[in-house]
C-alpha cells in the first residue's frame, strides 16, 4: 500500500497515516475531533492571549527570557511545520547583548479548543529554552502538558482536515464572548 502524502503529519508511523488518510476520505475526520472537544476557549485578544503565555511561563519557565510581545498573526500560515513563530533579535544595549523575543501565534488558534491553544503555546515556550525539536524540546513540552504529543498530533489532524477545503469545526467565540 502506498504511503498517504500527509503533509503535516510527516514523521508519524505509516499506520498511523494509512488510518488517517482513510477517515479523510471518508470525510470523518471533523467528526473525530469535534467528539473530542465540543467547543472553543475563550482568549480571543491579544492581550488575552499575553497573559495566557504569562501565566504559564510563570507557572513553568521562570527565569527564561522575558517576551517582549505575543500576539495572534492572522497572515501566519500553518505550513512549513510552523505549528506558531518564535523569534530572537539579538541587540546591544550599553554593552550587554539583549536578546527580543516573540511569540506569534496563528489566528486559527482563536477558534479551537483550550486543549489546541495549549499546544501551540506550549510548543513556543519550550523554544524560549531549547531551539531544535529535538529530545530536550519535546521533554520540556511534556513537562508543561503531559498531553503534549497526543494534542500535537490532533492539531495536525486538524490542519489536515482543514486543508482538504473543509471549514473550521470551532466556531468563533463571537457568541461566547458575549456571553462573558
Ligand atoms: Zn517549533
Amino acid at each position: 500500500m502506498q504511503t498517504p502524502v500527509l503533509k503535516y503529519l510527516q514523521g508519524y508511523p505509516l499506520d498511523v497515516l494509512q488510518q488517517v488518510s482513510h477517515m479523510q476520505q471518508q470525510d470523518k475526520l471533523g467528526t473525530w475531533l469535534t467528539n473530542k472537544y465540543a467547543q472553543t476557549h475563550s482568549v480571543r485578544t491579544d492581550r488575552a492571549l499575553h497573559d495566557y503565555v504569562q501565566e504559564l511561563k510563570k507557572e513553568h519557565l521562570r527565569g527564561a527570557d522575558p517576551l517582549s510581545k505575543v500576539a495572534f498573526d492572522s497572515k501566519l500560515h500553518v505550513v512549513k511545520n510552523a505549528l506558531g513563530t518564535h523569534t530572537s533579535i539579538s541587540r546591544v544595549q550599553g554593552s550587554q547583548l539583549k536578546s527580543k523575543r516573540e511569540i506569534r501565534v496563528a489566528s486559527l488558534f482563536k477558534d479551537t479548543p483550550a486543549e489546541f491553544l495549549k499546544m501551540i503555546v506550549v510548543h513556543e515556550l519550550a523554544h524560549l529554552r531549547e531551539r531544535e525539536h529535538d529530545k530536550a524540546f519535546y521533554k520540556l513540552c511534556t513537562y508543561m502538558e503531559p498531553a503534549y504529543h497526543q494534542l500535537e498530533f490532533e492539531v495536525r489532524v486538524y490542519l489536515t482536515h482543514l486543508e482538504s477545503g473543509a471549514h473550521r469545526l470551532w466556531s468563533s467565540g463571537f457568541d461566547a464572548a458575549k456571553k462573558d
